[in-house]
């Protein structure tokens, strides 16, 4: 084999390699995610070669093969992309690459723990784990001739002639002692599927693809499916439950974009202080807990988010002042409230279906996001009594036609008398939902800036039968993020407003004794007493429904409200 240049790499490079060794030694798997990140690059310009007919004859098949060898202690990573000459070997391994040597010492060196995945280090990485690494390659080039290059970790090189006859790349690494666990097949097969799974091209490991290749976030949104996205999701985060909504991103200016968003089912349980986005480079995994690019209050979402704008060779801190980053962050919110906007205005019931963890999701942004908080804070709705207390005074008697809700009819029991009541509520109002500002104003002749809300249905129902009872509406703030964050938030926020708990305190002027008990009904032909009892016999056999009595406990030091003695003792034990 003739020599065709020894050398050494330049003359900046003295120190490179141990620092290449020992600064980044907590992240020494991503070598092999730039090398597979190498050898898509070199498949996609032999491609774009071929397009402008500079290639001769078909193109085989593009693919990556992985291969290792127990013995050799060696790994490879093969590719029949566009491959490099000898001169191109030398621009682009010894000089390009190295040239920026110094740079790559102060980049990484003092902040190398700080890094966004050590993003885009490159070629020289594979040194975190070789003690050699060689190059084999040809190029598709007319009359190039085949080159092999080696170097052993010192800052010298060998560059020689290779038999080589397939065009392409073969970069194989002598792995050092401590480094051995990259012969592993498993965890091969695992690093390809954390960082390379979505990279379009095949990867073969053991004569089989190991990659899914398909990267839905950059196919367009009109020849997908729902089935496509959900499959997605479930692919993304198994063993979870499937998500109500998506939002599919897309756009090339002023920066590019591409990502699908989840709104998953948010639950109590749900740790909210951690990002669960992957953030993915050319479909190229970069981390899923970049907390620095999405803005706190899109945390509780799920998917994933590909832009090759947003700089990843910068420290985190430096990531969160970044005007691309701000910029993206704001575009992901606008869409997400978009979204969100004309499932409202388009699709009530959906809106309602989803309200319960969607609304979760909005409060917490509304708390979070200022902006965020302007552009959702018309499709805020809450739960409310309105529509039973309507009906209520519609019955001439005054005895009430209360309805139990579950959460499966919440939206479906409209009456068709409430479709066609004069007082034309809006669709919302009817599904027995409103918003804050139509509450006030209903209200205001009654209890002027005054809330009533009842943060849990089981413990407070009878305090909520007794207020709508008095034709008073009281509002569901039920959730955990109602009652632990969104009503203090609340309180804060419409200062001039002042929010009761239903049974907080029994406004004596609001909730007068209750003496029409006894009355009867003449259209039923029965008392107030009884239909208040066979309406929680109703309410028991329904399963979703509890009714808890706590305050009907003899030592309940706020005494017994009128209502509740209407119950029979038997019933108030039930919960
Ligand atoms: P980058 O990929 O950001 O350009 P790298 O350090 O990863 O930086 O690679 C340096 C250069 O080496 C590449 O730009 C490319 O020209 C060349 N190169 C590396 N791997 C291959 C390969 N498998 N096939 C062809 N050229 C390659
Ligand atoms: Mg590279």
């Amino acid at each position: 084999m003739t020599v065709l240049e020894k050398g050494n790499i330049t003359i900046h490079t003295e120190n490179i390699f141990p620092i290449i060794k020992k600064s980044l030694y907590t992240d020494h798997e991503i070598f092999l995610r730039e090398l597979i990140s190498n050898a898509v690059d070199a498949i996609s310009k032999l491609k774009m070669a071929s397009l402008a007919g500079e290639v001769k004859g078909e193109l085989s098949e593009p693919e990556i093969v992985i291969t290792v060898d127990k013995e050799n202690k060696t790994l490879s990573v093969s590719d029949n992309g566009i491959g490099m000459t000898a001169e191109e070997v030398k621009k682009y391994i010894n000089q390009v690459a190295f040239s920026s040597a110094e740079d790559f010492i102060q980049k990484y060196q003092k902040s190398a723990n700080d890094l966004i995945g050590h993003f885009g280090l490159g070629f020289y990485s594979a040194f975190m784990v070789a003690k050699k690494v060689e190059i084999d390659t040809l190029s598709y080039k007319k009359g190039a001739k085949p080159v092999h290059w080696s170097c052993d970790g010192s800052p010298e090189f060998e560059l020689s002639e290779s038999s080589r006859t397939q065009i392409g790349t073969t970069i194989t690494l002598t792995l050092m002692d401590e480094e051995l666990e990259y012969l592993e097949p498993a965890r091969i097969k695992q690093l390809v599927k954390t960082y390379s799974d979505f990279v379009s091209v095949p990867i073969k490991f053991e004569n089989e693809a190991i990659n899914k290749q398909r990267a839905l976030w950059k196919e367009s949104p009109q020849n997908l499916t729902k089935e496509d996205y959900l499959e997605f999701y479930r692919y993304l985060y198994p063993f979870q439950e499937d998500p109500l909504l998506w939002v599919h991103l897309s756009t090339d200016y002023p920066f590019l974009l591409n990502g699908i968003l989840y709104f998953p089912k948010l639950r109590p349980d749900v740790d909210v202080s951690k990002g669960h986005i992957k953030l993915f480079c050319n479909q190229v995994f970069v981390n899923d807990h970049c907390e620095e690019i999405i803005p706190e209050f899109l945390r509780p979402l799920r998917g994933v988010i590909d832009s090759p704008d947003i700089p990843l060779n910068v420290s985190r801190s430096a990531l969160t002042n970044d005007r691309t980053v701000r910029r993206i962050a704001d575009f992901i919110a606008k869409k997400i409230a978009d979204r969100l906007k004309s499932l409202y205005n388009e699709n009530v019931e959906e809106y309602i279906h989803c309200w319960q963890d969607v609304g979760n999701f909005i409060k917490f942004g509304s708390l979070k996001d200022d902006k965020f908080r302007k552009q959702v804070e018309d499709i805020l709705i809450y739960r409310t009594t309105y529509k039973s207390a309507e009906t209520e005074q519609k019955a001439d008697s005054g005895i009430p036609t209360v309805e139990v809700q579950t959460e499966e009819d919440i939206w479906q029991d409209v009456t068709p008398q409430q479709k066609e009541s004069g007082s034309s509520p809006s669709t919302y109002e009817q599904a027995g939902y409103t918003t804050l500002k139509a509450y006030l104003e209903r209200n205001k002749d009654r209890h002027e800036n005054r809330v009533f809300y009842c943060t849990d249905e089981a413990t407070q129902a009878t305090y909520v039968e007794l207020y709508k009872k008095q034709g008073l509406e009281v509002l569901f703030m039920d959730s955990f993020i109602d009652t632990n964050y969104y009503i203090p938030f609340l309180e804060f926020d419409y200062s001039n407003v002042k929010f009761s708990r239903v049974d907080a305190e029994l406004d004596k002027t609001l909730l007068e004794q209750d003496k029409s008990s006894e009355i009867v009904d003449p259209t039923t032909n029965k008392t107030r007493s009884q239909q208040i009892k066979e309406l929680f016999e109703k309410a028991i056999n329904k399963p979703k429904v509890n009714i808890r009595t706590e305050a009907l406990k003899s030592d309940n030091p706020q005494g017994t409200p009128s209502a509740m003695v209407l119950l029979p003792e038997s019933m108030r034990r039930l919960r």
